[in-house]
């Protein structure tokens, strides 16, 4: 039996830019081939044991030609797999995804397309160019700007689009710049016309410039602009300085990379790309459960004998009730303990399973919480502390100093995951690094492992942000200097500071 292929557009750049149907075909391929303009921050939704294969062209590297490509997705579906073919934009706008239909037809493999945002509208938009606008430009038309109009039968019909109205869209024209705008201009379009030419849209790397079909191809030249990018002609390119916003946005342009753990990193992520920031995950911490159950269940056995409990992240929250449900313990046997939470998320985490927490330190660090807790812990009061293998001890000590009987546990414990520093250095190298977040110690310690003494000075230019003083003092230590650190110590307070 064949398996399916699924020919996707992935949009022009933005990762959010691609369509749900296009993100399922993502997660349920065993094989992608993926185009150089693919952001790799799609690839994560795939599968574990996906197979992943690079069909860009890359200078110094192998690159296939379409036949080859053809070949392969048409092999690794006669195979049985589930092949995803993501392409830049749209997959039927210029992207060869007809052949790649046609192939499969014949050889009677079952296909779908997925159509994508194509870059020719999605890019001027991010630059504030509507590719229509009304009493100014009423059609748009796309064109492939890779044919050289000086070659002897150029498939472009230049006498037609010297006459049009409407807005022209070239892709792949940078390199004939000149001779488009030549042409445009002997063929009767104004000199005065307006064009912009937008570099890698909706992206970090985004940069427009506009000018004028004679002088833009200078200009070009003069910034040195490269592919990928679109060349936009007609009136409607002077609204894009009436409506930017997308490189108006305060994060615009700024690569961060988030540290921490793979399920916890989309929160960060997600603030930052709303404030126009691109990111990038590379987590340097991961959480298991502790799977000798012991401790926790001797406590969860005498729950009702704790006057508190003391959280101090979000973590032990989950593991904590996980572990009451495993052990079928009703969470009413919780209704004498009094709730602390070290900080607003852990708090959150308790709110929505029900709970009022009826104390929150004024500072989101183990000594906020005995400080916090000094009038109300009394003489002998036991108190029930689930939390990380690598909590820091002040906790416990401070409240033993009140005289609580302090039952600390290892609920779960963070590792460093398996990595390459070979990544990380090419993360740090190609991808240009603005800021690099720690929210917490175990973050910066493991990244500074991962990354190698060595290789220190890939950070000099780099902006390092912190969560807070214990985590700044972590990295500092380390000779990693940290330049931003929050003021509250929560992902809103760190995100707020690197604004
Ligand atoms: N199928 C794609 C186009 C493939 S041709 C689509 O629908 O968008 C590749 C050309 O697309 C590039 O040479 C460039 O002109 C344009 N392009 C793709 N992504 C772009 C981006 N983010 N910014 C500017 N131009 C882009």
């Amino acid at each position: 039996m064949s398996g399916k292929v699924y020919l996707v557009g992935a949009g022009p750049g933005d990762h959010k830019l691609i369509t749900l149907k296009g993100l399922e075909c993502i997660k349920k391929a065993d094989v992608i081939l993926y185009d150089r303009l693919i952001n790799p921050k799609l690839l994560k939704y795939s599968k574990e044991n996906v197979e992943t294969i690079y069909v860009g062209k890359e200078p110094n590297a192998h690159s296939y030609n379409q036949e080859e490509i053809s070949q392969i997705i048409l092999q690794k579906a006669l195979k049985g797999n589930i092949v995803t073919r993501l392409k830049g934009g749209d997959p039927f706008v210029f992207g060869r995804g007809g052949e790649e239909a046609l192939l499969l037809m014949e050889n009677s493999v079952e296909f779908e397309i997925v159509p994508g945002i194509t870059s020719a509208i999605s890019v001027p938009a991010y630059a504030g160019i509507p590719v229509t606008h009304r009493n100014v430009s009423s059609s748009f038309h796309v064109i492939t700007g890779h044919e050289d109009p000086q070659k002897q039968h150029s498939s472009l019909n230049y006498k037609a689009l010297g006459a049009l109205k409407g807005t022209l869209i070239f892709l792949m024209g940078i390199k004939n710049i000149v001779s488009i705008s030549d042409n445009l201009i002997k063929y009767g379009q104004s000199p005065k016309r307006p064009v912009a030419v937008i570099r890698r849209g909706t992206t970090a790397d985004q940069k427009i410039l506009t000018g004028t079909l004679e002088n833009i191809a200078e200009k070009v030249k003069e910034h040195g602009l490269k592919n990928p990018a679109i060349i936009i002609v007609g009136e409607v390119v002077k609204l894009s300085e009436l409506l930017p916003w997308f490189d108006k946005k305060p994060l615009f342009g700024k690569r961060v990379l988030v540290t921490r753990t793979r399920t916890q990193a989309s929160k960060l992520s997600e603030k930052i790309e709303e404030l126009g920031g691109e990111t990038i995950e590379f987590p340097t911490i991961e959480i298991v459960e502790n799977h000798d159950h012991d401790d926790i269940d001797r406590a969860i056995g005498q729950i009702e004998k704790y006057k508190w409990l003391i959280f101090t992240s979000v973590n032990g929250v989950n593991y904590f009730f996980e572990r009451m449900k495993k052990l079928s313990f009703d969470i009413r046997l919780l209704k004498n303990a009094k709730l602390c939470a070290i900080g607003p998320a852990t708090a959150k985490e308790l709110n929505d399973r029900g709970f009022v927490v009826d104390c929150i330190p004024k500072e989101y660090v183990a000594e906020g919480i005995v400080e916090e807790l000094k009038d109300k812990i009394e003489e002998g009061d036991y108190v029930l502390l689930p939390r990380a293998d690598i909590a820091r001890k002040s906790l416990e000590e401070g409240l033993k100093k009140l005289g609580a009987n302090v039952d600390n546990i290892d609920i779960y414990r963070t590792t460093i995951p398996k990595y390459e520093r070979k990544e990380l250095i090419e993360i740090l190298k190609e991808r240009k690094i603005d800021i690099i977040t720690f929210t917490s110690s175990s973050t910066a310690k493991n990244f500074y492992t991962i990354l190698g003494e060595n290789n220190k000075e890939l950070l000099d230019n780099i902006t390092l942000a912190s969560i807070g003083p214990i985590t700044s003092k972590t990295a500092n230590d380390l000779g990693m200097k940290i330049n931003i650190e929050a003021k509250e110590f929560t992902i809103d307070g760190l995100v707020e500071a690197i604004l």
